[in-house]
């Protein structure tokens, strides 16, 4: 979802004070809203209702927050990852075991597990995750 300056968000947050202060149709019709969202991720397997922490950019502490959420791939622009299907900020192009997947790009996640399989199995190390590996090694 895009706001008003075209920039890609994942999330939308209400605060409950804003929320409370809306005419009750709006309310319904928020409820509704709520209700078909919960619907739609029940129908795709996934639990209905999510809870995530949420702090304001203007924290002093949010830059600190930002790092953590950078170093476990959950800032910045996003990606799907075409083997575990999380969206991650870090992809990169498969190895040269697990190179088809119509062109999906792999997360740092499944590149180690993969490493750790192929050096178990195969006795190969694939090396270490490169984001910025753009050819199958
Ligand atoms: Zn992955």
């Amino acid at each position: 979802m895009a706001n008003t300056a075209g920039i890609e968000h994942k999330f939308v947050v209400m605060k409950i004070s804003d929320v409370e202060q809306l005419t009750h149709h709006e309310k319904v019709a928020l409820g509704h809203i709520g209700e078909a969202i919960q619907e739609i991720r029940i129908k795709q397997g996934k639990s209905p209702v999510n809870q995530y922490l949420v702090i304001n950019t203007d924290e002093p502490y949010a830059d600190e927050v930002i790092d953590i959420l950078k170093h476990h791939g959950h800032w910045g622009m996003v990606e799907t990852c075409a083997w575990c299907g999380e969206d991650r900020e870090e992809l990169r192009n498969p190895h040269i075991f697990d190179y088809d997947r119509n062109g999906g790009k792999m997360c740092r996640y499944c590149w180690d597990h993969d490493r750790e399989v192929y050096k178990g199995s195969y006795g190969e190390d694939i090396g270490p995750f490169d984001p910025k590996g753009e050819t199958a090694q």
